[in-house]
């Protein structure tokens, strides 16, 4: 006997997806482990001034519960918290889940054939507690675990420090001097915001986005009326945006070889839109990219740009090459004094997520060693050899099409033929074979050749789609239709039922 039939690591749109899929195909006895204080994973944790999705909300959803009232095109944040909560209370999914918990590390009982997972709660004196269940399920986000600049004296800083997963609402930003370090996704939203109340802003960039416009707009009342009174429309609507999005993936991404004209295209849409907003060339140049487009995630924004021609904000492109208890000093001796440092500096993946926490599979194997000794890899994206009962939502090659969505429900089809045969052959246990798992990885290596990363100009480009070895293992580098197709076509033989 276990305490739980399936442990589900992770209270965000994947794991509330794979427990979606998991009440759907009978298991009751879930339990859902959540180191925040609330579910939405991404879209509790963020909510930084300007927060908003940059996919259209009518394909960042799931399909199969859509909203009609998404109040604009790309959806603001606090939207998405309150989509998430819908899903829960809809789906009856809060039940299953412990808030402030953390799940510490995973190891698999060959004899026992189930998973004892130690967690430990947050706020507590360390008090931990080991749980068994026959599977488990890590959905613990990509961009899960805040990032800190390695910069010399960052501890140093006497003023407020901020990094924008952990947002301060209470911090007074009226007046003050105020440095931004970083200049990806994040900071595009939250720049032009910070830049309304700061007395002066200090942006750090080390390297430029590419920033194309962005087509948002309030979606009229009349349309949200259509989305819900005929539900086609809104699944039209999806269609449209989703094909959109696939092909730019397809062409922009992954057939940048025979494609690269697009990539282009994109790049001079985004030099333009730079022109048309920045006025001082200098500023201008500094802003624009030396690394082909899609090397690193682009962005959208229409206010960034213009933010750079405002008197009190100033673009620093020389390196930092230390913080004091006061200002930041870059390396050819100019210092900035400074009340709040904002860390708009991204996520650590390759250190200390892949995974979260340590989970020891068959015969001692560490998960997190062996990608990192051997090589990523992961079946489909979603599941090992040598860890059985085991799916990995947040996997090498897992994130397939430009909508996590996409992704998402792929992996819960995974989900549902895997759990399916389970039940049909009357099993207990499941386990990748070797075999899939290489084949599956040979496949995602070939098809890595046409891509951006493979044949764009990337040296320069800095991005978290690299491991610290270089190599693009985030990304499946296929479509998310060949992906969708997979999906229902890998043969159950790849796995061992037991
Ligand atoms: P990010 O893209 O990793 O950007 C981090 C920034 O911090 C980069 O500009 C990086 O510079 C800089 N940085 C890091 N360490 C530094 C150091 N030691 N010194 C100087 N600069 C340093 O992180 P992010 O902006 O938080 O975005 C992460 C992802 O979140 C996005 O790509 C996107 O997938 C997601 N996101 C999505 C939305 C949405 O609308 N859906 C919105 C925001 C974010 P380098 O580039 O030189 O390393």
């Amino acid at each position: 006997m276990t305490d739980h039939d399936v442990i589900i690591i992770g209270a965000g749109f994947g794991g509330m997806g794979a427990a979606i899929t998991l009440r759907k195909l009978g298991y009751e006895d879930l339990l859902i482990v959540e180191r925040e204080d609330d579910l939405g994973g991404t879209w509790h944790v963020n909510h930084y001034p300007g927060l908003a999705v940059d996919i259209a909300s009518v394909t960042y959803s799931y399909s199969f519960e859509p909203n009609p009232y998404w109040k604009n095109w790309f959806a603001r944040g606090s939207e998405l918290k309150q989509y998430a909560e819908h899903v829960a209370e809809k789906y009856d999914l809060r039940r299953h889940m412990v808030f402030g918990v953390s799940a510490e590390g995973a190891r698999w009982d060959d004899d026992e054939q189930h998973w004892v997972v130690t967690t430990s709660l947050v706020a507590g004196t360390g008090t931990t507690t080991v749980r068994t269940a026959r599977y488990l399920m890590t959905a613990t986000g990509f961009l899960s675990q805040p990032k800190l600049p390695d910069i010399e004296g960052v501890d140093d800083f006497a003023g407020t420090v901020i990094h924008t997963a952990k947002w301060d609402d209470s911090v007074d930003l009226g007046g003050k001097r105020i440095a931004v370090i970083g200049t990806g996704a994040t900071a595009v939203q939250l720049i032009p915001q910070i830049a309304k109340h700061a007395a002066a802003l200090t942006v750090f960039q080390r390297t430029p986005i590419w920033v194309t416009p962005k087509n948002d707009f309030k979606i009229p009342r009349p349309v949200q009326t259509l989305f819900a009174t005929q539900p086609w429309t809104q699944r039209a609507a999806r269609a449209v945006n989703g094909a959109w999005l696939e092909g730019m993936m397809v062409t922009a991404v992954l057939h940048y070889k025979q494609a690269k004209f697009l990539n282009n295209g994109a790049a001079a849409l985004a030099k333009a839109h730079l022109r048309r907003q920045v006025t001082d060339p200098e500023t201008r140049r500094k802003l624009t990219p030396d690394y082909s487009f899609g090397c690193k995630r682009p962005t959208f924004s229409n206010n960034y740009y213009p933010t750079f021609n405002e008197d009190h904000v100033t673009l620093e492109t020389t390196p930092i090459a230390k913080i004091t208890a006061t200002d930041i000093v870059t390396a050819d001796g100019t210092s900035t004094p400074i009340d709040v440092l904002v860390l708009a500096t991204g996520f650590n993946l390759w250190d200390s997520n892949f995974p979260a926490f340590e989970i020891i599979g068959r015969e001692g194997r560490n998960l997190g060693k062996s990608w990192r000794q051997s090589g990523y890899h992961a079946f489909e994206g979603v599941t090992v050899p040598g860890f059985p009962n085991f799916i990995s939502l947040n996997s090498p090659y897992s994130y397939s099409g430009l909508s996590y969505f996409m992704t998402i429900e792929v992996q819960m089809r995974h989900l549902e033929r895997v759990f399916g045969a389970l039940r049909d052959q009357d099993a207990s246990t499941f386990e990748v074979t070797p075999q899939a798992d290489a084949e599956f990885l040979e496949q995602m290596l070939e098809r890595m050749d046409d891509t951006v990363f493979a044949q764009g100009s990337c040296g320069t480009a800095r991005s978290y789609y690299y491991t610290n070895e270089g190599d693009a293992v985030l990304l499946r580098p296929t479509s998310s239709g060949s992906a969708r197709k997979a999906v229902e076509s890998f043969p159950l033989e790849d796995y061992t039922f037991s």
